[in-house]
């Protein structure tokens, strides 16, 4: 069988390490909450394995109550640890509550001659603090990996940590039930919910979650860049490169699986925009193209795409509606950017679009040449308007 010193002495080193590598490596360098509440966790286990090194000499009187309160605390710091990863507070009470409780029942449990003090407590605490860290970390949702349209919508990082903190207070509600059942000295106890398979156990724990929560800090790094790299700072919508990279991936899938299906590319122009600033001052222009993305996110679809092409100009792509469904998609916007509330008493500026149908361009920059074109018209007829491309070609032909 396994000897349960040795074993504790193996989880002591290899809690150690892993703390040094955490620290330097991941803590270091993210800061981040969760790391930090991770390198608390890991110094608290370590507390409490050395504690339980004691067990069956004559310190077991104070060593075995501070080792399950130390363990406590080591599993109410990883549950404060995934709280943080959704933003969400700590609940200082529990960091009382739970050690405290387990050191009070077990000290009143005859620590000197019951190695098992206040076991029931313990176990009970083990169980339910882990069993919260791991429902916080199935609740994780990476918004930025939706918002980006990857295919991903969970990081591999926390649903690894997420299954392995459930089968670790499965493991514990198990070994709950056997001790309030048959007693620590209980055959099945003994057997599988023993001093040398649990500690086993949280070795393999530590380490999966020491990768977990480094694999995490570099995958919201990354996602950070990659939100920094691909959006516009002022309005949040999808900056020119990253618009043209998502559109041309649009055009060709719609080429491929649904050829000659309907679609639309618009140019938006906020008209006479140097003079907001020039009466109301920069920031106020600042607030008016925020409105304006704000509003066209509000108007189009989730599938849509919208993006900032430079300046004052803005560039959806909608797919799988006609010119007309377009302009009336874009005099909505107009229609809703008039309601919407202004600073300081100024007048949002009018737009002017113009609206390019996929169906008669070959590739997207001809479709945003077309759309140009009708905009430019748009502004020579007198701006605040919406002017359809094949409309123009029409008439061109006309004449
Ligand atoms: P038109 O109706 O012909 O489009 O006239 P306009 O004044 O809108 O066009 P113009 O191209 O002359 O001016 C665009 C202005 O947009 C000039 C520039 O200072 C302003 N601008 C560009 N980017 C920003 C920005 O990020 N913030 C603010 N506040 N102004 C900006
Ligand atoms: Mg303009
Ligand atoms: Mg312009």
């Amino acid at each position: 069988m396994l000897d349960t010193a040795s074993l504790r002495v193996a989880f002591g080193v290899v809690a150690v390490t892993l703390l040094v590598l955490f620290y330097f490596v991941a803590y270091r360098t993210s800061r981040s909450a969760y790391c930090g509440w991770w390198c608390v966790a890991l110094l608290l286990f370590i507390g409490g394995s050395a504690a339980y090194v004691l067990d069956g000499t004559s310190h077991q009187v104070w060593a075995n109550p501070l080792g399950s309160t130390l363990m406590v605390g080591g599993v109410c710091a990883v549950w404060a640890g995934t709280r943080s990863l959704r933003d969400r507070p700590v609940l200082p009470a529990l960091f009382v509550v739970a050690p405290g409780s387990t050191l009070l029942a077990a000290v009143l449990d005859d620590p000197a001659a019951n190695d098992w003090a206040g076991g029931g407590v313990f176990l009970a605490w083990m169980t339910s603090a882990v069993a919260l860290a791991s429902w916080e970390l199935w609740s994780v949702r990476p918004a930025a990996a939706v918002l980006l349209r990857r295919e991903r919508t969970f990081s591999p990082a926390v649903r690894t940590m997420a299954v392995m903190a459930s089968a670790f207070s499965a493991y514990y509600a198990a070994r709950t039930v056997a001790f309030l059942t048959s007693g620590p000295d209980g055959d099945v106890f003994e057997r599988f919910f023993g001093s040398g398979v649990t500690t086993l156990f949280t070795t393999v724990l530590l380490a999966t979650v020491s990768f977990g929560m480094t694999s995490l800090s570099f995958e919201r790094e990354t996602e950070e860049l990659r939100t920094r790299a691909t959006r516009d700072g002022l309005t949040g919508l999808l900056n020119r490169q990253e618009f043209m990279r998502q559109a041309a991936a649009e055009w060709r899938s719609r080429a491929r699986n649904r050829p000659g299906a309907d679609g639309c590319l618009v140019l938006a122009d906020l008209d006479h925009f140097k003079l907001v600033n020039d009466t109301y001052g920069h920031p106020a222009g600042d607030y008016a193209l925020q409105a304006f993305a704000a509003t066209c996110r509000g108007v189009v679809r989730s599938s849509d795409l919208v993006g900032r092409y430079g300046g004052e100009e803005f560039i959806l792509f909608l797919p799988g509606i006609t010119p007309e469904r377009a302009e009336q998609v874009v005099v909505e916007i107009s229609t809703r950017l008039r309601q919407t509330a202004t600073l300081n008493g100024m007048t949002f500026p009018t737009v002017s679009y113009g609206i390019a149908s996929v169906a008669d361009s070959v590739d997207l920059a001809q479709a945003i040449e077309q759309a140009d074109r009708a905009l430019y018209e748009a502004k020579a007829l007198g701006r605040d308007r919406v002017i359809r491309s094949e409309r123009l070609r029409q008439e061109h032909e006309q004449a």
